[in-house]
């Protein structure tokens, strides 16, 4: 009897997941379902009820809000009617776990004399991008206090103003400021640990430290190790319950013994939806500063210093031009005069006013066009909400990938005006009724969400 059931349950989930392999993107199957194990099936009658084991109480939270419905389903495909719980394996292996890797860590991170003169004999993705200085930073109204904060805080890190918060739409210099503040610091103090990560870097690193159980080390590096810590795009971790958790505790221990903490965000820290209270408050212990889009003189002089640090020829009647044709986006700035710089080497020529205004011109008419394809509107929906296509066409529910997924059917409707049935087969197959809700939903939300405008806003800038 024993045996039967024990033979059952392995058969069982071999089926069940092999339907799910069919259902959910390879990584997240491999990721997500593929550690799960069923350790019990009950028979009460015509009760059938099914116990899933997660390795750890993340994979299982995970699992839960993400796949719940879909393992429900496959295990009624193999079973019929039947219900379902999680529990987790083992709870409290993971600490023993972590302390045995804990006593090897030795091994696989170099000593800390080591790693500091590595760090600055060979800069890894932690740290910051030599391109950006404070000395090819161009001040101006409309990013002065954000540039005297980031300064100050390269000059004495962990005093006045920790952590250091910094919002502004995407393109006007955040990311620059950022790395600016770390070699600054490096500059100054060449044994100065600093790490720069995107928010996205460190939640992909919990997940994976999580996973394999490294999460001691994970936890090392990032509240002993460092000096300085810069971290791009924090919203990233908003609403991710296990990473702001884990993000608070990193904040307390490097707060706490007075080292430097800088953020960078898209919006202030009361906009960021879904962002525990604890967390919120503690963004605004420090200095907050925004950057506004630039003044017509500061995006010629942004204009000036780029050509001049790039070698190009650029009259000022031009710069003039360009700068009173894009306002908002120091990113586009720049890209306009890579383009110019491309075609006027292509043809043998110097970057001129007729040039200009032709290339201008191009750029603006591709963007009335039908250059607005489902596809290229995909692609903008996840560069900006950094998720992966597959999921954005997969059937998952999860809020961080349905809500882009919304955003990308309006769109999509707007653009090309396609019909709710064919919108939907850009999504693995959405029936209309779903393309339709999209649609409605996001429409009506324009109104009364400043999120969501300025989130589509930034995607269209995208295209
Ligand atoms: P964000 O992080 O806010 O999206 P970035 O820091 O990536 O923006 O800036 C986009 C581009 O514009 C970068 O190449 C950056 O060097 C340049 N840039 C932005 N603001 C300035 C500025 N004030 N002076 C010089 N370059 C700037
Ligand atoms: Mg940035």
């Amino acid at each position: 009897m024993t045996l039967s059931v024990v033979v059952d349950r392995i058969e069982v989930w071999q089926a069940v997941s092999r339907l799910l392999e069919e259902v959910v993107p390879s990584h997240l199957y491999h990721a997500w379902i593929e550690p799960l194990r069923v350790v019990e099936i009950n028979q009460d009658g015509l009760k059938i009820q099914v116990e899933v084991v997660a390795p750890n109480d993340f994979t299982a939270q995970w699992v839960r809000d993400h796949y719940q419905k879909q393992i429900h389903t496959a295990f009624q495909q193999i079973l019929g009617e039947c219900q379902l719980s999680f529990s987790i394996a083992n709870p409290g292996s993971e600490e023993i776990v972590e302390k045995v890797i804990e006593t090897k860590v030795a091994d696989v991170v170099p000593p800390q004399e080591e790693r500091r003169s590595s760090s600055v004999h060979k800069p890894s993705s932690d740290q910051p991008d030599s391109r950006y200085h404070f000395e090819n930073f161009v001040v101006g109204g409309s990013n002065q206090f954000a540039h005297a904060s980031a300064f100050a805080v390269a000059e004495h890190p962990g005093k006045q103003y920790n952590p250091l918060f910094l919002f502004s739409p995407p393109g006007l210099g955040k990311t620059h400021l950022l790395h600016a503040i770390g070699n600054r610091l490096l500059q100054k103090n060449t044994q100065a640990r600093v790490a720069y990560l995107s928010a996205e870097k460190f939640v992909n690193e919990l997940i994976d430290s999580l996973q394999h159980r490294r999460m001691s080390q994970f936890r090392a590096k990032y509240r002993d190790s460092f000096d300085m810590i810069l971290i791009d795009d924090i919203q990233f971790i908003a609403g991710k319950n296990t990473s702001e958790e884990e993000f608070f505790h990193t904040f307390n221990a490097l707060h706490g013994s007075k080292r430097q903490i800088v953020m960078t965000s898209d919006r202030p820290p009361k906009e960021i939806q879904g962002l525990a209270e604890r967390v919120r408050t503690r963004f605004e212990w420090g200095l907050v500063a925004d950057i506004s889009p630039p003044e017509i003189e500061t995006r010629i002089a942004i204009l000036k210093t780029k050509a001049e640090t790039d070698d190009i020829y650029l009259p000022d009647d031009v710069a003039a031009y360009i700068a009173s044709c894009i306002k908002s986006n120091v990113r586009e700035l720049e890209g306009v005069l890579i383009r110019l710089q491309a075609q006027a080497s292509l043809t043998g020529s110097e970057i001129s006013l007729e040039m200009t205004k032709q290339e201008l011109k191009s750029a603006a008419l591709s963007l009335e066009a039908p250059h607005f394809t489902a596809e290229a509107i995909q692609n903008a929906v996840i560069k900006y909400y950094r998720i992966k296509l597959q999921d954005l066409k997969s059937a998952t529910r999860a809020r961080s990938v349905a809500h882009p997924r919304q955003i990308a059917m309006y769109l999509i409707r707007k653009y090309t005006g396609k019909g709710f049935k064919e919108i939907g087969s850009y999504f693995g197959g959405k029936d209309h009724t779903t393309v339709l809700y999209a649609c409605n939903k996001i429409d009506s939300s324009l109104e009364k969400d400043k999120i969501i405008r300025t989130d589509i806003e930034a995607i269209q800038s995208l295209l």
